[in-house]
């Protein structure tokens, strides 16, 4: 391979994580950094857990439970099942490794540590050799509107409701004063191609998308600008990236997606077992390009991550 550039990736946790995975072993790390969507972090038990930053980070450092994609492998839950001893009823599963994950981070901030060095730190510890960065150090929390139990935290819709309540909106509140992070400008000002990773474009992508800046700094930059589908075959292969786009009214299609960010990118990759999304006029500059976008094992990320890459090599020759 000899595609030189530097690549800036948006994501969000498991699904944009497997595309992370796979740039991350086909690029030299000095070529990747990630930017991850922070709309999902909150507090529990007075710790602030980031759970796509950590998803991103496991993932990377070789450490997650690869069955469920999030998590650390063979993790143990003593400090879990202990809180059920005290009488709690304990719905975010947490284990012992991640719960130091969570202490670190959140002794860091307390002793005035910004999100980004704190994430560069664990990340180094794990081994880790590319830039992986929160998508601001605001906070940022995610607010499910749900039809059966009102406005829900993220996490509360997320995982202890199991994305089962019908979606009526989405808000992210501190998102106005939300700044972009010297490092996230720096990053999205030099990189050679901007992709958009397979997360879910309503729940991981839509709150990067919203601190205030990003969009226009990501749209000013005349490179590739590349969105991979998160649909394939009409469904979404993991979570609730179909379900909420039926309950928002949406028709449940790739071209769908591809209106959603068509103001923003200049490539589309969908799936290589569907049709070519038809576009409309106001999106006929993007290119679009067929791909088997399936990441159901390590070879599939590297073999999607490689296209991508042999794509965006070619890109100035068309
Ligand atoms: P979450 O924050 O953990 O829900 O993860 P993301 O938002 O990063 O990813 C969820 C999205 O990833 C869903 O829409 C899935 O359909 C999509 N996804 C998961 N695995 C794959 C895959 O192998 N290929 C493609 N194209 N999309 C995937």
């Amino acid at each position: 391979m000899t595609y030189q550039g530097h690549i800036v990736l948006f994501v969000g946790g498991v699904g944009g994580a497997k595309l992370a995975h796979g740039l991350y072993h086909t690029l030299k790390p000095q070529q990747l950094t990630i930017i991850v969507n922070t709309g999902d972090d909150f507090w529990h038990y007075g710790l602030r857990i980031c759970p796509d930053v950590d998803t991103i980070m496991y993932t990377l450092g070789g450490l997650v439970n690869r069955a469920q994609g999030w998590g650390v492998a063979d993790d143990t839950f003593t400090a879990f099942e202990t809180l059920r001893r005290y009488g709690e009823s304990p719905w975010f599963r947490l284990g012992d490794q991640d719960l130091a994950t969570h202490m670190t981070r959140t002794a860091r901030l307390r002793e005035g540590a910004t999100l980004t060095q704190i994430t560069r730190d664990l990340s180094a510890s794990v081994g880790i050799k590319c830039v992986i960065l929160p998508m601001t150090d605001s906070p940022v929390s995610t607010i499910a509107h749900t039809q059966a139990h009102g406005d829900l935290a993220f996490q509360e819709y997320f995982v202890k409701h199991r994305w089962q309540p019908a979606l009526r909106s989405l808000s992210f509140v501190g998102i106005e004063d939300a700044r972009i992070t010297p490092e996230v400008s720096e990053a999205i000002s030099r990189a050679d191609a901007i992709i958009i990773g397979p997360s879910n474009p309503w729940l991981s992508i839509q709150p990067i998308l919203q601190v205030p800046g990003l969009r226009d700094l990501i749209g000013g930059r005349d490179v590739p600008r590349i969105a991979v589908t998160p649909l394939i075959g009409g469904r979404a292969v993991k979570g609730p990236t179909a379900k909420i786009m039926a309950e928002f009214g949406l028709d449940v299609s790739v071209k769908t997606v591809v209106e959603y960010y068509s103001d923003l990118i200049n490539g589309f990759a969908y799936d290589e077992r569907d049709a070519a999304p038809e576009l409309p006029t106001d999106a006929a500059h993007i290119r679009l390009n067929a791909l088997n976008t399936l990441m159901d094992d390590e070879h599939a990320r590297q073999r999607l991550a490689h296209d991508i890459i042999a794509w965006l090599a070619d890109w100035s020759m068309k």
